[in-house]
């Protein structure tokens, strides 16, 4: 079957980044006329070049900056139910590959070939956010696929992001399948975790940490462990069950912690809880002489918009100090940051002065981004939000 979708013109010379490989057309490369205009935002389009070359079939929204998102280079593709579950098949055929628990990013947007979706899984229940007017059209379709291809118990719609008001979206969450009301499981590098799906917590788990979490569960065997910014535990009971001889989770957020230490009963394990502002117990710590074999510092993103770049840069290096001066010699120090607006440069650069004010020095053994089950797509190289470095400190 072919589509019907209405065709959205390039202007003329525009069409050379999608053509490369890039999925996105800005607003100000298509000829926004009256017709396109009235196109309902988020709908399915054909998107056509100035010499009336079809291209492919995208979403597209009048009132973003990003208009088309193209969802595939087959103009004549018929964008429903059949095909989003094609591509959650292809992203599930991967993640089976990848872990051996039903536990990860299911769907990360552009590079599982659906710009705008995000999708999380824990074993039977499921996180959905549709993050562009296309993919929240869309998702009547979306959740039809979803049941066809691994039948949730659960689904949540976790439609809060603030990058929906760029499409102008409202910012809602619904449990629209199943049962929510409890914290959930999950297990992540065999450790087993409990995740507040619903709570009005930003999201029920970071699972991009994942591989940074291992690395430093690898290093945590027999020292002293301390999580800044633990939530519910990720670093802390990763390193506890690599054998840690003692572990503190530092957060501000009670609810965090309770999970926190609910987990490590699952598990066996033996957690400290401390809640506080985490810079001020950094300073407490040091202060009262107190130095640890790893000290873990994964806060939420500092830079939140581009104009915060200099303030949130500070912060960083703030926490690199901080953090820095409680590492035992010869210990491990694990800092990291999701701030999209900051790349890895920026971010090395901070830590490095962090390091000279706390007169510290040491190697990176490992800067790492975010876990294969958030990958990336090829021309969208700014996607990569996550920057994790890991040091061992003389
Ligand atoms: N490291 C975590 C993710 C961190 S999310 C993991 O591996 O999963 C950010 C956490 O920082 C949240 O739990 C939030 O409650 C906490 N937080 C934010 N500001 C804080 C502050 N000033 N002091 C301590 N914790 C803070």
């Amino acid at each position: 079957m072919i589509n019907s979708y209405p065709a959205i013109i390039l202007q003329p010379g525009r069409s050379r980044r999608l053509r490369a490989g890039h999925p996105w057309v800005y607003s100000n490369e298509l000829v926004m006329d009256a017709a396109a205009k009235a196109l309902p935002p988020g709908g399915l389009v054909r998107v056509i070049d100035a010499g009336d070359e079809p291209l492919g079939v995208a979403t597209f929204n009048p009132h973003s900056l990003i208009a088309c998102r193209l969802l595939s280079r087959d103009p004549a593709a018929l964008v429903d139910q059949a095909f989003i579950a094609a591509r959650l098949q292809s992203a599930l055929d991967l993640r089976s590959l990848l872990y051996d628990q039903p536990c990860y990013r299911l769907i990360h947007a552009e590079a599982d070939g659906l710009g705008g979706l995000v999708i999380d899984r824990f074993f039977d229940a499921v996180t959905v956010e549709a993050n562009s007017a296309g993919m929240e059209l869309l998702l009547p379709d979306i959740l039809a696929a979803l049941d066809a291809v691994i039948a949730p118990s659960a689904i949540l719609v976790k439609n809060d992001s603030p990058v929906r008001k760029f499409e102008g979206l409202e910012l809602y969450d619904r449990v629209v399948k199943g049962d929510l009301s409890q914290p959930i499981e999950l297990i992540e590098n065999g450790c087993r975790f409990l995740a507040d799906l619903a709570s009005g917590q930003k999201t029920g788990w970071f699972f991009d940490q994942r591989d940074n979490r291992a690395a430093v569960a690898a290093l945590s065997n027999g020292r002293s462990v301390i999580d800044f910014y633990s939530y519910a535990g990720g670093f802390a009971l990763q390193a506890a069950r690599a054998g840690a001889s003692r572990v503190i989770a530092v957060d501000r957020s009670e609810g965090s912690l309770a999970l926190a230490t609910q987990s490590a009963q699952l598990n066996g394990l033996t957690l400290e809880t401390v809640r506080a502002d985490a810079f001020a117990e950094m300073e407490r710590l040091a202060a009262a002489g107190q130095a640890f074999g790893v000290v873990i510092a994964d806060p939420p993103a500092f830079v939140k918009n581009k104009k915060d770049l200099a303030s949130g840069a500070k912060g960083y290096r703030k926490m690199t100090r901080l953090a820095a001066q409680l590492v035992q010699p010869g210990g491990f120090l694990l800092v990291a940051s999701c701030s999209h607006h900051m790349s890895l440069e920026n971010f090395a650069e901070e830590v490095r002065h962090g390091l000279g004010n706390a007169r510290r020095e040491g190697r990176i053994l490992r800067s790492a981004g975010a876990a294969s089950d958030h990958p990336l797509h090829p021309s969208l190289p700014e996607s990569a939000y996550l920057k994790a470095l890991l040091l061992q400190l003389d």
